[in-house]
């Protein structure tokens, strides 16, 4: 089974060809970064406005990459139906919808954090393959989130955050320390910025990790850094390594609140009688191979007889793109569970709704 994809959820605009064999056959994803750039954010209209004018180049090139013609080798079409930025849904949805709709081809609609949670499925080796029921921590520009995976579509919410999500506040803090993008956006700025910083220069910023709490909440950590800098006299006053000790001091605090709600949600299990043997890291910010690094050591900690496997999808895999809404689509595609032409979009949509079958 063949599967076009589209995704448009923020500011990449995605589409990709993926196989029901697990074959990518494409993966174009057309970023927005630069346009953003001067707003240190998304800003709504200029990105709705780019992927009205990169949709037909994205669809065009992953059939092209693919080798594909759409009427006769593509089996369905899916796009990313939420949650997200409503005007960006609409023009991957709309695009979908009308080309399914002429094509007479089947359509799915996929939420966009079961793409995140389910890619390490498409990319994991068979000997690193997660099994349900799995651990994911899904971590991104939207979402901070820590879920037991039961199946494609069983997800339970064991931690989430009660304030802005992780991505956001690195982009915030990066933008905060006036660190200059690069390529691939504000995050990898932060992260390659401070990559030499010793253990030694940690700054102690003030406790952020609620440690023991079932919560995320990053905004404390972002005022304890607007503090910082207010008692050295500003941004101005710092020298590099000043400031590089505090960018690494910034993304140290924010993982190890990670890795406390990490052990949190294994004890929750262990008390559930809950057998986890992975955990399933995702999302833009699990590119990040500090965090990588921190979290193998977590997990070891944690209990160091049980081999709990770590599994980070490919970093391109992470950050948004089609392939992920690709496989995520594909066992509804296979059990011919279509939505109809005329669905709609869900801006705001919790990943429970998907097994209560409140779509
Ligand atoms: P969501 O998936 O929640 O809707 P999104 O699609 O905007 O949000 P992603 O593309 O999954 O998010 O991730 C983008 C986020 O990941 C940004 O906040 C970005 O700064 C962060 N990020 C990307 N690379 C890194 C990195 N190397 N280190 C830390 N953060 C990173
Ligand atoms: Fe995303």
């Amino acid at each position: 089974f063949t599967v076009l994809a589209i995704e448009s959820s923020a500011d990449d605009t995605c589409a990709a060809v993926v196989t029901s064999d697990k074959r990518i056959l494409s993966n174009v994803v057309i970023t927005q970064l630069s346009l953003h750039e001067q707003f240190r954010g998304i800003e709504p209209m200029t990105a709705i406005q780019a992927h009205q004018r990169n949709m037909p180049t994205a669809v065009r090139q992953a059939l092209e990459i693919a080798h594909v013609d759409i009427v006769r080798d593509v089996d369905g079409i899916c796009f990313t139906r939420g949650p997200g930025m409503p005007g960006c849904l609409s023009v991957g949805m709309n695009a979908s919808k009308t080309l399914a709709a002429v094509l007479n081809k089947p359509l799915v609609g996929v939420h966009h954090m079961q793409g995140h949670a389910l890619t390490s499925l498409l990319t994991s080796s068979d000997a690193e393959m997660p099994q349900f029921p799995f651990l994911t921590l899904l971590v991104s520009g939207g979402h901070t989130l820590l879920l037991l995976a039961e199946s494609n579509t069983k997800f339970k919410i064991l931690i989430n955050t009660v304030d802005q999500a992780i991505g956001r506040v690195i982009d915030k803090v990066s933008a905060l320390l006036d660190i200059p993008w690069t390529p691939l956006g504000p995050g990898d700025a932060l992260e390659k910025y401070c990559q030499d910083v010793q253990e030694s220069r940690l700054i102690y910023l003030g406790d952020s990790i609620m440690r023991g709490r079932r919560d995320f909440s990053f905004s404390g950590l972002h005022s304890q850094m607007e503090r910082y800098l207010h008692s050295q006299g500003g941004l101005g006053s710092l020298d590099e390594d000043h400031k590089k000790a505090l960018a690494y001091s910034f993304q140290s605090s924010a993982f190890a609140q990670l890795e406390d709600k990490v052990h949190l949600a294994l004890k929750w299990c262990e008390s559930q009688s809950i057998y986890v043997n992975h955990l399933v890291v995702s999302g833009g910010v699990a590119s990040n191979q500090y965090l990588r690094r921190r979290l193998a050591t977590c997990v070891k900690e944690f209990d160091p007889d049980r081999d709990i496997g770590l599994v980070f999808p490919p970093p391109k895999y992470c950050t948004d793109n089609a392939v992920m809404i690709a496989w995520a689509s594909m066992h509804r595609f296979l059990a011919q569970d279509y939505d109809d032409y005329g669905v709609d979009l869900r801006a705001k949509w919790s990943i429970e709704e998907l097994y209560q079958g409140k779509s």
